[in-house]
């Protein structure tokens, strides 16, 4: 190859295969119906990733790095996200943790990181205007979600009215978080479609969760027992108030109405005092030694939740500092993923069909 373009022929063709097969997949998985395994989908991404790292020429807008999710179905209307969504940066090892924990402390002061269960499901936004659930929306590609607000009210869990009674609601409020379904629940509802034939059994949890939360007729989601748990704040504006976006407020202001969001861990305190639906097993560490003991303690006690995890979340708790920290193109640099290996599959061989 000539001087402009120093990337050798094998490794640009590396690089479009990995990002064709990439996008192939991810297109898979949205739609509920991966063909390879999540590991297998990640050591791909680490291989592309590589490969612009060493040469940063490759990085172009489309490449899957550099994009959130996946395309929009027809089958609902799009909706706007008011705050971009995110994906989240993964570490497969302690060292890759501590790295971005080191990298964290250098620009700012990390006086505590909130831990939180990476939960197998799929991201949904919620928006409440004074206090009424309006819209809910899926991921997308992080911009521009589906519309999925009617499904999104037969889920038990979600609130359609905030609870007032601790304080008002606010002008708007913005929330994202998994809907999932629990295992059991899973388990029952795969025997129930065995049973009425109704269509093939899923093949997980998240599976299950997509698909049923994908339906054209909320009638079907209706009868699917999904649930969620909310864990970010996007768009917010105080009841009474002016302050607009997440903690964009940097008082401690709490006077009825008028309150900001300060840290991640104070915001599911009043996002939960709201009632949203808030996980009882995150915990706030002030140092790596309580992070890495988070992880470790979920490493080998992870099925002790009632749904399936993949990780742990690592979050920088205080807001100002995810704020100084900022994101790149698809990730936020104040959170990251610790990835847990892949578990063994014990599901029988006989059965292995993916439903949508
Ligand atoms: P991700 O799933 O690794 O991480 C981001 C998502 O984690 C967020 O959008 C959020 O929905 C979720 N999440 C769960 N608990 C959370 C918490 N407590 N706090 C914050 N977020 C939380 O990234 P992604 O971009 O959604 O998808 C990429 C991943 O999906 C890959 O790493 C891969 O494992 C899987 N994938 C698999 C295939 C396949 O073919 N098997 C294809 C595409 C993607």
């Amino acid at each position: 190859s000539d001087q402009k373009s120093p990337v050798p022929d094998e490794d640009r063709a590396r690089h479009s295969e990995l990002a064709r097969e990439l996008d192939d997949h991810s297109y898979r998985y949205y739609m509920g119906r991966p063909i390879i395994a999540d590991a297998e989908y990640d050591s791909l991404m680490a291989e592309l990733e590589r490969l612009e790292e060493r040469y940063p020429i490759l990085i172009t807008q489309d490449s899957p790095t550099q994009k959130v999710g996946a395309p929009i179905s027809v089958d609902f209307a799009e909706v706007e996200h008011l705050v971009r969504m995110e994906s989240l940066g993964n570490a497969f090892e302690v060292d890759e943790l501590n790295t971005w924990a080191d990298r964290a402390s250098a620009e700012v002061p990390v006086e505590a990181y909130l831990c939180e269960l990476k939960i197998d499901g799929l991201a949904v936004d919620l928006v409440y205007e004074h206090g009424r659930l309006v819209r809910a929306a899926t991921r997308g590609d992080g911009r521009v979600g589906e519309d999925i607000t009617l499904n999104v009210r037969t889920i038990g869990t979600i609130p359609e009215r905030l609870d007032e009674s601790v304080r008002p609601a606010p002008e708007l409020l913005e929330v994202r978080g998994e809907v999932f379904m629990k295992v059991e629940d899973f388990h029952a509802l795969n025997d129930r479609i065995t049973e009425t034939k109704e269509h093939t059994p899923f093949a997980n949890p998240r599976n299950a969760a997509a698909g049923s939360l994908r339906q054209k007729d909320p009638r079907v989601t209706a009868t699917r027992p999904l649930t969620m748990i909310v864990h970010g704040v996007g768009a917010y504006t105080p009841a009474g108030g002016t302050a607009s976006g997440r903690g964009s407020g940097d008082s401690e202001a709490d006077r009825e109405g008028d309150v900001a969001f300060t840290s991640q861990s104070q915001a599911y305190r009043l996002l939960g005092e709201w009632g949203l639906p808030l996980s009882d097993r995150y915990q706030v560490a002030t140092t790596m030694d309580e992070v890495r003991a988070y992880v470790s303690y979920y490493a080998e006690h992870r099925h002790e939740p009632a749904y399936e995890i993949d990780g742990i979340v690592v979050k920088v708790d205080d807001f100002s500092l995810q704020r100084r920290l900022g994101s790149t193109s698809r990730i936020p640099r104040w959170a990251i993923a610790y990835k847990y290996a892949p578990e063994e599959v014990t599901t029988t061989l006989t059965d292995i069909k993916v439903g949508v």
